[in-house]
Formats: structure tokens, C-alpha cells, sequence
């Protein structure tokens, strides 16, 4: 090997390739090797499209929103082609309890900032009781809302930062997009950039173990036949998700952040029909959100059906899935007919079905305030840590970008002390 200056990227997920084309586009880094290593065989991580017949479906990362994910944004006008509105922010069959909801959240906010340690669901039940405090997250749709890990603070964060009950909050404006063709199109760009730019990507690629050595860090991966692969990495940015950083050697996250972090499942089914019947209910590009497991489901235009489920319902139809396939559409055909009220005789057969259970679907810090430096790292900087759970954005890719970037530029700003402190000792010999 003749360049033994190396840079190594562990992950491929959005983070992982904004950090890499920040890094690649810099001066800085001229005399270094870039490289990505990733499990998978492909780029993307959450970021995920799929092509079904003429559609693509996000079964991860499925839209931004200007207003709150200006970095996504700037993004998709560089590398992406085609956008178009996520239409969901307007629900289809009112559930009961929408009726004053906003008011009520609106009444109940400033008594956020009294309420250490408790989670949103107890925070809701000392001003309005559990029953109603039951009735009122069912009527959000995001069960995570139940969770005792949520605290008020991040519940208001959920409900002004989700499209689909965003108008429960101040926010009730804001415009939300998706990609025509998907996420991974974007990812694609950015990986495409990378290797023009000379940025060597490495997949099958697993990191099992890191050992620090004085001036660099040997990496052990497991490849794709388990073998054990080892790479010498002068610097190291492992742009993965805690789940991931939990399973290394790394004492994570005692040794690295004042905060612990947990995570959520999520699952997404799509359903695609011959015609599109919903649009005899008026149904098109609409939302509704039941009080039964499939929680979300939304129309899409003439194209498909596609339910979204958080927390246990992502668990509950994780385990569906695992039954025969018809009986998994079985009871998704029961469901929508209960949810839309219709028999379910009116409603045809699908002709095909998507899905993807992700069990670490969001990660987030557990701690009620966490102020989030902007990175985290060991060994004196030469180990950087980046994922979106370690920032405000954290579940959306507007986080994963800023902590690339982040990671990335104290990355250059170190190398660029090391040049400065390398010439001055030349001019001095
Ligand atoms: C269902 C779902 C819906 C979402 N909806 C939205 C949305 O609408 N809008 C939005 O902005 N965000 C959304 N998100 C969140 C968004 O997808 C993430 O915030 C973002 O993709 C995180 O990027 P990342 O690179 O930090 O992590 P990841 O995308 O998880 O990438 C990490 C990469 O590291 C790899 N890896 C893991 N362990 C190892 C290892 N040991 N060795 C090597 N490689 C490893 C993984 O294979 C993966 O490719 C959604 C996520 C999910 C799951």
C-alpha cells in the first residue's frame, strides 16, 4: 500500500456520505485516502427505495420538509430530479378526538417546561386523565407517544415535526415533499460524487472490533463470508446509529457522551390494487389515522395503499409477517375495511405487497434535554462518532447530514493544524 494516510468512514447511510463528499471535496485532504466501508452491499442504510411495477417506495426515509430539514432540502435541489408534495398533512375521517386537540396542546405546552423526569403519556394524564390522555395518542397515530422514554418535550417535538398531525401545532403549514423516485436516488448522488471524487467504498464490509495503536486504529470486519478483513485508519469516523456503536469494543456510550440513547421500531407495508378503488371514497392523497394496528394509512394518489406503524404496532406486524402471506394481507384487507367503515366485499384483492420492519427504525438520546455537541470522539479526535440520534434532528436524515458535515469539518479543521504545525517545523529545520 502506498498511501498508508488513511481516512476511514465506517457506515453508508446518509451521515456516512455527507461526511465522505465533505471530506473529499476539501484540499485538506489531498495526500489521504479516503475510504467507506459498509455491511451492506449497497449505500443508503434507512435511506431506502425499492422500484415495484412503474413506482418507487420509500420503505425507509420518506420525506422532508423545507421549513424544518433545510440541509435535506439544499440536497435534493443539487442531486435530486424529481420532487413532488407529500400531500399527507390532511386527514381523511376525522378521529373523535381531533375535535380541540390543537386547542388543548396549545393550552398545555408552557407546562412543559415544569415537568422533569415524566413522560409525555404522564404529562398528558396530570392535566386531562388517562382515558382522554389514551384517546388523545390514539388519535395522533404515533404510538412512540406512549412510550415512558418520551418526554413532553419530545412529544410536542413529534407532533409539530410530523406531517400528518403537524396541524395539531403551530405548524400546520408547513410543505412536505417526497423524491418520484425515491431516497435512494439521493443517496445514489452522493455516492456517485464520492467515487468521482476518489472517496474507495468497500461493502460487505462489517466492523466487529477497533484496537488503538499510537498513531492510528486498526479495524477488524467480517466479510461477507465471515472472514476477518483488517484495515490500518489514520482517522476514523464511524457514522453509525448507537445500536451499531453498541456492539463494538468502544465502551459506548459511557466513554463517549453524557447521554444514553434508545431506539424504536418501525414498519411500513404497501399494498398496490389493480385500479385504485379508494378514489370512489375520496380517499386520494389523504391520510387517516385509526385506533386500530395499522394506526396510518395513507392513499397515495392513483398509485398505491401504504400503512406506517411505530413501537408495538411495528412489532405487531412484524410478527404478522412471519404468519403465510395471506393471512398477513388477510388481516390488512380486515383492517382497512374496519378503518375506512366500508365492507369488505367492496374492497378488491391486491395484486402485490411491500413491506419492511425496521427494529431500530429511529434512535434517539433518552435524556430529557440533551444538549448534543456537535460531535462525539475518543482518542484524542482520531475516533469520531456521527449519527443523527447525536443531534436535535435526531430520526431524520436532516440530522444525519449535519453530523456528517460536523464530523467532517473537525476532521479538517485537525488536519489542518497538523499541515500548519508540519511546515513550521520544516521552515524551522
Ligand atoms: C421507516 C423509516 C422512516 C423514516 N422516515 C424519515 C423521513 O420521512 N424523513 C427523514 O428525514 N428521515 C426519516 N427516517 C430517518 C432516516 O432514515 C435516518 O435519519 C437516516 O437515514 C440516518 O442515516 P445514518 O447514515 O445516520 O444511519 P443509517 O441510514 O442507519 O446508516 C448506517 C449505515 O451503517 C451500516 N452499518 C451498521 N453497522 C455497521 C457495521 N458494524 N459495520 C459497517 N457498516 C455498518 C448500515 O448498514 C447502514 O448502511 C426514517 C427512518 C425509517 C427507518
Amino acid at each position: 500500500m502506498l498511501n498508508n494516510k488513511v481516512i476511514s468512514i465506517v457506515g453508508a447511510g446518509v451521515t456516512g456520505l455527507s461526511c465522505a463528499l465533505k471530506l473529499a471535496g476539501s484540499e485538506i485532504t489531498k495526500g489521504y485516502t479516503i475510504r467507506i466501508f459498509e455491511n451492506g452491499d449497497k449505500t443508503g442504510g434507512r435511506a431506502h427505495s425499492i422500484k415495484v411495477d412503474d413506482f418507487s417506495i420509500d420503505l425507509g426515509a420518506g420525506r422532508f420538509s423545507p421549513a424544518l430539514h433545510p440541509n435535506v432540502s439544499k440536497l435534493v435541489s443539487e442531486l435530486a430530479e424529481n420532487i413532488e408534495v407529500f400531500p399527507f398533512t390532511k386527514i381523511a375521517h376525522p378521529h373523535p378526538q381531533h375535535t380541540g386537540l390543537k386547542e388543548v396542546l396549545a393550552q398545555l405546552k408552557p407546562k412543559i417546561f415544569n415537568s422533569d423526569n415524566e413522560s409525555f403519556f404522564q404529562f398528558l394524564c396530570n392535566y386531562v386523565g388517562s382515558e382522554k390522555s389514551h384517546a388523545i395518542i390514539n388519535g395522533l397515530g404515533y404510538d412512540s407517544l406512549f412510550l415512558p422514554q418520551i418526554s413532553p418535550k419530545i412529544g410536542y417535538d413529534i407532533i409539530e415535526k410530523h406531517p400528518e398531525i403537524q396541524c395539531f401545532s403551530d405548524n400546520s403549514s408547513y410543505e412536505w415533499f417526497n423524491l418520484v423516485d425515491g431516497f435512494s436516488v439521493l443517496v445514489k448522488s452522493l455516492y456517485e460524487r464520492a467515487a468521482v471524487l476518489g472517496v474507495e467504498f468497500y461493502f460487505e464490509h462489517k466492523l466487529v472490533n477497533l484496537q488503538t495503536k499510537s498513531n492510528s486504529t486498526l479495524l477488524e470486519f467480517s466479510g461477507s463470508e465471515q472472514q476477518e478483513i483488517w484495515h490500518n485508519s489514520t482517522y476514523t469516523i464511524l457514522a453509525l446509529p448507537p445500536t451499531a456503536m453498541s456492539s463494538l469494543n468502544i465502551d459506548f456510550p459511557d466513554s463517549w457522551s453524557d447521554y444514553t440513547y434508545g431506539s424504536i421500531p418501525l414498519f411500513k407495508g404497501f399494498i398496490f390494487f389493480d385500479h385504485p378503488w379508494w378514489q370512489d371514497y375520496n380517499l386520494e392523497n389523504k391520510v387517516t389515522i385509526v385506533d386500530n394496528p395499522l394506526r396510518k394509512l395513507y392513499f397515495k394518489s392513483d398509485k398505491y395503499i401504504f400503512f406506517y406503524t411505530d413501537s408495538a404496532y411495528a412489532d405487531f406486524w412484524q410478527e404478522e409477517t412471519k404468519k403465510s402471506e395471506n393471512e398477513y394481507i388477510n388481516t390488512v384487507m380486515n383492517l382497512i375495511s374496519v378503518a375506512l367503515n366500508i365492507s369488505i366485499k367492496e374492497i378488491p384483492w391486491p395484486v402485490s405487497h411491500k413491506f419492511k420492519y425496521w427494529p431500530n427504525g429511529v434512535e434517539f438520546a433518552l435524556e430529557t434535554s440533551p444538549e448534543h455537541p456537535p460531535i462525539l470522539s475518543k482518542n484524542n479526535g482520531t475516533i469520531i462518532a456521527a449519527s443523527d440520534a447525536y443531534t436535535s434532528h435526531c430520526g431524520w436524515m436532516e440530522g444525519g447530514i449535519i453530523a456528517g458535515k460536523n464530523a467532517a469539518e473537525h476532521l479538517l479543521k485537525k488536519l489542518e493544524k497538523l499541515a500548519v504545525t508540519e511546515r513550521d517545523k520544516l521552515i524551522s529545520e
